[in-house]
């Protein structure tokens, strides 16, 4: 029996009047908590992916394969490659994992900054590999010189612009190295914040996967896109490499309402401009702010913004906790900075307030 979407908009609307609902444990939040904590974006998905995503209620029945298609194709023609050149996730976060697994072992190690975004270690310890830290430089850009010397890489990550400290690794730096390092080690590029920078030194690197046999670049429908609790992400690298990632990945992983969400986030070009726009406006208000206050920050491409406390953070972030604005965690190779992502402005003026009081405390 087929039913029509009128239908089973019915039944979903007699179903919530009928059935216990569960209750959504972030919207029961207690009231008045600021989270500012996990780099999100305080404005949501585009309105259009909002209606993509509650029109797919009528296919929920339906595995999501004509809709991976679609998107892959999508993803694929934004970028100027083929379908068959483009990974899709569950998150940018599942194309770490895929990465890690197909190409770090005991005998290949993973090349990472400190600090960056840790989530790929964890995925190259399941794999049995050495993880080799190596800081960022002075001006916090990944120290590509040491990172490209380490012997026996499998994977050398980078996160451009990087999490925790917002700051950029400059394209003219990041190329020739790209163009540099042996094929039989895999450069991952993760432009989580990409649509954030506005920098002239800061550049995309998906245009040298035409060029490049070891390189993939992972991007993410979490941030400018809104879509965090949605789970949608994906990876460009040449057709061999696709191949590798695709054998370790689960069938299927995308559900077919993060399919239909990203492929309208992408066409609604205008929301990214908006969130952009936004970003910028309130984190310039945010720097102006503290400034006054006498505090520093590390200059930002993205959506948070690291805070130079001159002392330990750990009491800070427990003290603004009480306050019931929630901020970034400690991070163990900057333990005297606040990470602080960038929310409403409203959100900004709760932080302000809150960050007032308890560093005069
Ligand atoms: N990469 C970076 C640099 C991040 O900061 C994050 C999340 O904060 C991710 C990847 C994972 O994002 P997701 O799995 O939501 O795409």
């Amino acid at each position: 029996m087929s039913l029509s979407r009128r239908a089973f908009a019915q039944i979903l609307g007699a179903g919530a009047a009928a059935a216990a609902m569960p209750r959504l444990v972030l919207a029961a939040r207690p009231n008045g908590v600021v989270r500012l904590s996990a780099n999100e974006n305080p404005y949501g998905p585009s309105p259009a992916a909002i209606a993509a995503m509650r029109d797919a209620f009528s296919v929920a029945s339906r595995y999501p394969d004509d809709e991976v298609e679609l998107l892959a194709a999508d993803v694929a023609k934004l970028h100027g490659m083929s379908a068959g050149e483009v990974i899709l996730g569950a998150g940018s976060s599942e194309i770490l994992k895929l990465v890690a697994a197909a190409f770090t072992s005991p005998s290949r190690k993973l090349v990472m900054a400190s600090p960056t975004f840790e989530a790929i270690a964890r995925y190259a310890g399941v794999a049995g590999a050495e993880v080799v830290n190596i800081p960022l430089d002075s001006n916090f850009a990944h120290d590509l010189g040491r990172m490209g010397a380490v012997d026996g890489a499998g994977v050398i990550y980078i996160c451009n612009p990087n999490n925790p400290t917002g700051s950029i690794t400059p394209a003219g730096a990041l190329r020739p190295f790209i163009e540099s390092v042996n094929p039989s080690t895999m450069i991952l590029v993760d432009e989580a914040y990409h649509h954030y920078a506005s920098s002239p030194s800061y550049e995309s690197v998906i245009p040298l996967v035409k060029t490049r046999p070891n390189l993939i670049v992972a991007r993410t429908f979490s941030k400018i896109y809104g879509m965090a609790g949605i789970r949608a992400g994906y990876a460009v690298a040449q057709k061999d490499v696709v191949r590798k990632l695709d054998a370790q990945k689960v069938w299927d992983s995308m559900n077919v309402m993060a399919l239909v969400g990203a492929r309208a986030s992408l066409a609604d070009t205008a929301h990214v401009a908006e969130g952009r726009r936004r970003n910028a406006a309130t984190k310039a208000n945010l720097l102006a702010r503290l400034n006054q206050l006498g505090y520093k920050v590390i200059p930002s491409e993205t959506n948070f913004v690291m805070i130079d406390l001159r002392r330990e953070v750990r009491p800070l972030i427990a003290a603004m906790r009480e306050r019931r604005v929630q901020v970034g965690r400690v991070f163990p190779a900057l333990p005297k900075h606040l990470r602080v992502t960038i929310g409403t402005p409203e959100e900004m003026d709760r932080f302000m307030e809150a960050f007032t009081g308890v560093v005069n405390a």
